[in-house]
C-alpha cells in the first residue's frame, strides 16, 4: 500500500500514520521525524536543515525530495509506505509521481483528513505541557489542578507551536500550499475524504475500511 496522509496540522496525521503502519505492515515515513533525527544526530544533512530553519526558511523541495528518495529505496518500502508531511507542495508531488513512475509504481491512496480550522485551533490551543515531558489538554485530558502537572507539580506551559496565532498561520500555509495537492491527486482518482473530527481509534477504523475496499 503506497499511501499519503494529507490534512491540516493538528488533524492527527502522526497518530493515524502510526496506527496504519502497524495495521498495514508498511513503514511510517515522516519527513519531520527524519529532519529532527538528523539535526539531533548532527549529520551533514542535519546541519544543512538546521541552518535553513534557524534562518526562518523552508527546506527546499529538492533537498526534501532527495531525502524521501533515499528513504523509499530502503528494503522495508518494497511493499509500500505511509508518507506523513510529504509531499507538501505541488512540485514535491510531481517529483514523487515521477520517482514512483520510474519503478512502475504510483501513489495508490491519498487520505484527506478533513478537519475544520476551528476544531484544530480548539485542539491545539488547549494543549499544556510540563518540562517533565507530560502533556495535557484542557478539555480531553485536564490536569487534576489547573496549571499544575499531576506527576511532579511543575507549572504547565503552552508551546509556541500551539499558540493560536501560530496555529492560524500554519493553517493558512496549509490551505495555500498543501491543499492544492488534494485536487492534484483527485485527478488520479486516489483521494479518500475521511472525517478527521472523530476519535483517533474511530478514524483509523474508517480509514482501514476505506482502503481495504
Ligand atoms: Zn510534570
Amino acid at each position: 500500500m503506497r499511501m499519503i496522509l494529507l490534512g491540516p496540522p493538528g488533524a492527527g496525521k502522526g497518530s493515524q500514520a502510526k496506527n496504519l503502519s502497524a495495521a498495514l505492515s508498511v513503514p511510517h515515513i515522516s519527513t519531520g521525524d527524519i529532519f529532527r533525527a538528523n539535526i539531533k544526530g548532527g549529520t551533514e544533512l542535519g546541519k544543512q536543515v538546521k541552518s535553513i530553519i534557524d534562518a526562518g526558511g523552508l527546506v527546499p523541495d529538492d533537498l526534501t525530495v532527495r531525502i524521501v528518495k533515499d528513504r523509499l529505496s530502503e528494503p522495508d518500502c518494497t511493499n509500500g509506505f505511509i508518507l506523513d508531511g510529504f509531499p507538501r507542495t505541488i512540485p514535491q508531488a510531481q517529483q514523487l509521481d515521477a520517482l514512483l513512475r520510474m519503478e512502475g509504481n504510483a501513489v495508490e491512496v491519498v487520505i484527506d483528513l478533513v478537519c475544520p480550522d476551528e476544531i484544530i485551533v480548539g485542539r491545539m490551543s488547549g494543549r499544556r505541557m510540563c518540562s517533565c515531558g507530560r502533556t495535557y489538554h484542557l478539555v480531553s485530558n485536564p490536569p487534576r489542578m489547573e496549571g499544575i502537572c499531576d506527576a511532579d507539580g511543575g507549572s504547565l506551559y503552552i508551546r509556541e507551536d500551539d499558540k493560536e496565532p501560530t496555529v492560524r498561520e500554519r493553517l493558512a500555509t496549509y490551505h495555500r500550499q498543501t491543499e492544492p495537492l488534494i485536487a492534484h491527486y483527485k485527478l488520479q482518482g486516489v483521494v479518500r475524504d475521511i472525517d478527521g473530527t472523530m476519535s483517533i481509534a474511530d478514524t483509523t477504523a474508517v480509514i482501514l475500511d476505506a482502503v481495504r475496499k
